[in-house]
């Protein structure tokens, strides 16, 4: 069974973002970029599935500019065994993502599609949702577990109050949650290998699909700024500027 990791480029999550001067955006000039946390989980997922002998290629995507190759020969360092960078320089919305992906499910027929639950840059929580529904297949969304079994996948997914787990026909999609696992790190020689290892490259009108925006961004803004806090000398007080002041209680 093939298996489809879709991995985006993103701000890595230990840089403190900017916001552009002009309110547009987030500056991403000269900033550090990684594989967002989730899709390393995904890929990772994919990686012991088939050390567990389910899965006998795992095929990393990832779309967007020409850099997000770096992105996909980590995910080969990881385990993936070859890459496709649908290339553009657009700005890519879940949608049009979602579109590609469908357009590369068709084509290389997997029996599962691991994505990250959501990309730390947007925090959309949309593109998987979306493959699955054009791709009309089923989806699990915020697998703490994940286990092949014939033609079935059980997922296990934390909800509130405690587990759920679903049981799902392949082909689907899945998306990975913190829980999931933790990535191995990626050593050396596997960086060596990666670099030997197939990435081709489409771009989306290959592919058939139209990724013009659909949303616009009307404005970004920092958050506002928290005002420094006050020591106060007993419970009373602190009740008092509860009530009175800050009103809360
Ligand atoms: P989002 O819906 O944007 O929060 O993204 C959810 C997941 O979809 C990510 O964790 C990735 O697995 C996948 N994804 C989103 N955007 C891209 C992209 N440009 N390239 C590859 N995968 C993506």
């Amino acid at each position: 069974m093939k298996v489809l990791v879709p991995v985006k480029r993103v701000v890595d999550y230990n840089v403190k973002v900017r916001v552009k001067s002009d309110g547009s955006g987030v500056d991403i000039a000269n900033v550090k970029m990684s594989m967002n946390p989730f899709d390393e989980i995904a890929v990772e997922e994919a990686v012991r599935l088939k050390e567990k002998g389910v899965v006998t290629e795992i095929i990393a995507v990832s779309c967007g500019v020409t850099q997000c190759q770096e992105t996909l020969r980590t995910a080969m360092a990881i385990g993936a065994d070859r890459a496709i960078l649908v290339e553009t320089a657009e700005e890519l919305q879940p949608l049009a993502v979602a579109k590609l992906l469908k357009a590369l499910v068709d084509k290389e027929q997997p029996g599962l599609v691991i994505c990250g639950k959501q990309a730390i840059d947007d925090d959309a929580n949309q593109t998987g949702q979306m493959l699955a529904a054009l791709g009309d297949l089923p989806q699990a969304t915020f697998a703490s577990k994940v286990e092949v079994a014939g033609d079935k996948v059980s997922v296990t997914r934390e909800v509130d109050g405690g587990l759920e787990t679903l049981s799902l026909s392949l082909p689907a999609v899945i998306t990975t949650d913190l829980r999931l696992n933790e990535p191995r790190y990626v050593t050396l020689p596997n960086i060596m290998k990666a670099k030997k290892k197939q990435l081709d490259t489409v771009k989306p009108e290959e592919l058939g699909v139209d990724v013009s925006p659909r949303l616009k961004t009307l404005k970004v803004e920092e958050p506002a700024k928290r005002g420094a806090g006050v020591k106060v000398p007993d419970v009373a007080t602190l009740i008092d500027k509860l009530k009175n002041e800050a009103k809360v209680i």
